[in-house]
């Protein structure tokens, strides 16, 4: 099992760069923001609590979010690896991950960090917008749609997330930053940490994504032009 996991900050570009990774690995990318916004669109009662923290751009408690994605990473499209978008967030989160693997014979295999500067971060999140079928992220100015308002991908409509507004973009800055560093520790301490620069072109910083999963010894499986949906 191929277990990368991709951090960064809130506006990293994540969500941007985990779909093609997985297209390009031919294992699912699974992000807990889009799995915690699919609850609250179900009205599920997990939806309901992890709603009241991420509007006020709190994390989730670690026991609910970890739960959910043990409880995803059951699914049988897991069975070959997964690309994570957005979990652990914490060291609480990543120590449930290491064990939950180690449990399956598995371990986290690489982390790529995507690293962007704060002020960056904050231009990036407020021009954000996602699509409502899978949470494909654009952005006004640096990534706009082909069509306004619509997913190029799956062609859903595009809106902005209620958290990504300015008052509440700072207060996750305030309170996600501290456990990110904890969580970059726990891999830098495992030995499995590369950086890239979040700041290059999305293509780019792609590129960088595979160099530094190549160090890891994890290529992409189809040949060129091959598309493997994840
Ligand atoms: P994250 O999932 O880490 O929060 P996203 O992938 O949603 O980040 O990206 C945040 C915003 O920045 C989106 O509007 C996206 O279109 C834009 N973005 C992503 N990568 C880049 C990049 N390399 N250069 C400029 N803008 C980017
Ligand atoms: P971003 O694009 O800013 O990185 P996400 O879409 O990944 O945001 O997450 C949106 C919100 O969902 C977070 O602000 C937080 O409230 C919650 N969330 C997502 N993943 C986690 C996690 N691993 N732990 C705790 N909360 C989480």
């Amino acid at each position: 099992m191929n277990v990368v996991v991709l951090l960064g900050a809130p506006g990293a570009g994540k969500g941007t760069q985990a779909p093609l990774l997985a297209t390009r690995l031919g294992i699912p990318a699974i992000a807990t923001g889009d799995l915690f916004r699919a609850a609250v669109r179900d009205g599920t009662a997990l939806g309901q609590e992890a709603r009241r923290y991420m509007d006020a751009g709190q994390l989730v408690p670690d026991e609910i979010t970890v739960r959910l994605l043990l409880d995803r990473l059951e699914r049988p499209d897991a069975t070959a690896g997964v690309i994570l978008d957005g979990f652990p967030r914490t060291g609480v989160q990543a120590e449930a991950l290491d064990r939950a693997l180690a449990e399956r014979a598995a371990r986290v295999g690489a982390v790529v960090l995507v690293d962007v500067p704060a002020d960056e971060l904050v231009r990036r999140l407020s021009g954000r917008w996602i699509c409502r079928a899978a949470g494909h992220p654009y952005h006004e100015t640096f990534s706009p749609p082909r069509v306004a308002g619509v997913c190029d991908i799956d062609g859903s409509e595009l809106y902005q997330r209620v958290d990504d507004r300015p008052d509440t973009i700072r207060a996750r800055m305030d309170q996600q930053l501290g456990a990110l560093a904890e969580v970059i520790d726990h891999y830098r301490t495992a030995g499995l940490l590369r950086t890239v620069d979040g700041l290059q072109g999305i293509d780019l910083v792609a590129e960088a994504i595979d160099a530094a999963l190549a160090e890891a010894g994890i290529r992409p499986a189809g040949v060129p032009g091959e598309h493997v949906t994840g």
